[in-house]
């Protein structure tokens, strides 16, 4: 199964899609992990990632495509694959289409999670990472055990540059430019579509996704 995840920065769903990946034994992908793992990793594509990353512009199609293609070649042609953050714009769509085609697999499900702005906003500004092993953690609905520490690898948290207010807000905005239509995208390409409330508590939000894409729970 091949899940691909829409919704707007904050909205949730790299925290629904790692749950989901450990009760299903899914491949994450996300596309904003693996930039950051480049950028840390000080690699051509982290360097060149960079500027567009903190500035809340979206990196150019050609060096997302490459580097899902080659996150791609070593994933088992058969595994369930959520895929978190990507694609992001309608080129990046067509390319994921040919990849998959390649290996005579497709979209078999597109989740779409919404919540009102100004709770995303709320979100992304009480939002920690951990950088060592990716965990995500909100100051309000679901801190850390000790503040600023991951409570799985005891990393030290931190609060993305992009998730400050400027950023944040043009995030929002190129989401509706660019990737709110791979919704009618999906549509017309005949994808099962499934819609997801997410400013429900979290637990909520995972009963009402698992359901989307078919795994009962
Ligand atoms: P995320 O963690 O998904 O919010 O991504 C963080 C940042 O990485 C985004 O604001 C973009 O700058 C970049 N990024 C992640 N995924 C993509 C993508 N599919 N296309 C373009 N830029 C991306």
């Amino acid at each position: 199964m091949v899940v691909v995840l829409l919704g707007p920065p904050g909205v949730g769903k790299g925290t629904q899609a790692a749950r989901l990946t450990a009760d299903i034994v899914a491949e994450h992908v996300s596309t904003g992990d693996l930039l950051r793992a480049a950028r840390r990793d000080g690699t051509t594509l982290g360097k060149e990632a960079q500027d567009f990353m903190d500035a809340g512009e979206y990196v150019p199609d050609d060096l997302i495509l490459a580097m899902v293609r080659e996150h791609f070649s070593g994933i088992s042609a058969d595994a369930h694959v959520l895929l978190d953050g990507f694609p992001r714009t309608t080129a990046q769509a067509i390319g994921l289409d040919t990849s998959l085609e390649s290996i005579e697999r497709q979209v078999d499900v597109v989740v779409v999670f919404e919540a009102p702005q100004e709770i995303l906003v709320r979100r992304l500004s009480g939002r920690r990472n951990c950088p060592d092993c990716g965990a995500i953690y909100n100051t309000c609905s679901s801190p850390p055990a000790t503040e600023g520490v991951c409570d799985r690898c005891s990393g030290a948290l931190v609060h993305r540059s992009d998730d400050e207010p400027s950023t944040v807000r043009r995030r929002l905005e190129l989401y509706q430019e660019q990737t709110a239509p791979l919704v009618s995208f999906y549509e017309q390409h005949g994808a099962r579509l499934e819609r997801v409330q997410a400013d429900q508590p979290v637990d909520d939000v995972y009963r009402d996704f698992a359901s989307a894409v078919g795994v009962a729970r």
